[in-house]
């Protein structure tokens, strides 16, 4: 259906011309009253712009059968419209184009609202009787014209603005329902009647008739087993207050239903895969900044779980540039288990050191060696608490060629980290 822009008043030359704009998409037209300039004009001479009442009813009316009509016919999206006396939207079918822009113009020009009542009154669809208590099949054809899907679809969005459970099944030509009212749905309406005006309890107490239909097994369920059921209780408890998970992700619903953590998350358990075409010679790989590219990618995506868990602003490997050297013999030790990185730990040479003896604030004499000097340390989230730590500090003594004992721990050292070197030296450790 082509764009098409009628005008309401004589000199559609006129800025302040009234306008409907009729515009297509896939499932309807829009009909679009454009008063907007006529507003403004109004309101400069000291006109109040307001629509009467009479109006917006007529206009609300005619838009909320419509749009019914519309999802009838099986439109599953929604639709957005401004209020307010500049711009009138009505949403219609293709086939009531022309009589809803007859039907404005009447509105706008005439105050002839009753064409709109008409539009109303020829789409209303009989969704009170559909949803009306007791076993019914409703045939296509007789009691609705769309398939039978995409009606079940359409009466199940308005019963759930009732408040209603539908109990319903389509067949190839036919649609079952049996609309009950849950207890708590009740209780919710009936709480606050204002926010449901004209809500009307029909359902409770509702005996089936002896002649009403049998429904056959037509699949799925055969019976509604929360018939008869009592609403669930609620006590007051007290939960946890932390909003960070293990992993450093907040733990509150997100917009994607938590998906992004979730993924995070199961790689924060049980390692990072490592890339198909990386060979591994030994369970443990030294990476260092003139290692090949795909050896210091793996490394920099390793320190991503690290800095999320901590919330480091920075991950503690970045030489994902060409080959470089460092003064400082910049490397990470990187651990496999299950073919997935399990263990990861950052280190340097750095030779300013003090010793710590792991208790209160004791530090004694500096210190000048060259020392080997760990940055960071993790490991998988299902691998804790199992010596990988250790194994990761034994790497870096044995490739360094000292002693456990001889190694440099950077400060502060968490709770974690100062567990480990009280584990792996007892007697204190150099730290820096
Ligand atoms: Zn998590």
């Amino acid at each position: 259906m082509t764009e098409r822009r009628i005008y309401l008043d004589p000199d559609p030359r006129d800025r302040r011309s009234r306008r409907i704009d009729v515009r297509a998409s896939r499932w309807y037209a829009s009909v679009v009253l454009n008063r907007d300039e006529y507003v403004y004009a109004a309101t400069q001479h000291g006109r109040s712009p307001e629509l009467p009442s009479a109006y917006t009813e007529a206009i609300d009316r005619a838009r909320s059968a419509s749009m019914d009509r519309i999802c009838y016919d099986g439109y599953s999206g929604g639709f957005s419209w401004g209020n307010g006396p500049s711009w009138i939207t009505l949403f219609v079918q293709f086939s009531q184009v022309d009589t809803a822009v007859e039907a404005l113009r009447a509105a706008e020009l005439d105050h002839d609202y009753s064409k709109l009542h008409a539009l109303a009154d020829s789409l209303a669809l009989p969704v009170d009787d559909w949803l009306a208590p007791g076993e019914r099949e409703l045939v296509r054809g007789v009691h609705f014209h769309s398939p039978p899907s995409s009606f079940l679809n359409f009466l199940r969005s308005k019963a759930s603005g009732y408040g209603l459970r539908l109990n319903a099944r389509a067949t190839a030509g036919s649609v079952w329902v049996r609309p009950t009212l849950p207890d708590i749905e009740k209780m919710v309406r009936e709480k606050s009647p204002e926010q449901y005006p004209g809500w009307v309890d029909r359902w409770t107490g509702y005996i089936e008739s002896d002649t009403a239909p049998i429904r056959p097994w037509v699949g799925g369920r055969e019976q509604d087993l929360s018939y008869g059921a009592s609403p669930v209780q609620f006590h007051a408890a007290n939960v946890p207050t932390f909003d960070s998970c293990r992993c450093g992700k907040r733990l509150q619903e997100s917009s994607d239903d938590g998906k992004a953590h979730a993924a995070h998350h199961t790689v924060w358990e049980f390692g990072i895969r490592a890339p198909k075409n990386l060979m591994w010679l030994g369970e443990l790989a030294v990476v260092t900044t003139e290692s090949p590219i795909t050896w210091r990618r793996l490394a920099y995506k390793v320190a991503r779980w690290p800095q999320v868990e901590n919330h480091y602003d920075f991950r503690s490997w970045s030489h994902i540039d060409k080959p470089e050297v460092t003064q400082d013999n910049f490397r990470s030790y990187l651990l496999r288990a299950n073919d997935r990185v399990i263990g990861y730990l950052a280190a340097h040479d750095t030779n300013e050191h003090r010793h710590w003896d792991l208790d209160g604030s004791r530090y004694d004499g500096e210190d000048n060696t060259l020392r080997p000097r760990i940055i960071l340390i993790w490991v998988a989230g299902a691998y804790r608490h199992q010596g990988i730590g250790g194994t990761l500090v034994r790497a870096l003594a044995d490739d360094f060629g000292c002693k456990i004992a001889d190694v440099s721990w950077s400060s502060p050292i968490s709770p974690a980290g100062r567990r480990l070197a009280r584990r792996l030296s007892p007697e204190g450790v150099w730290v820096s």
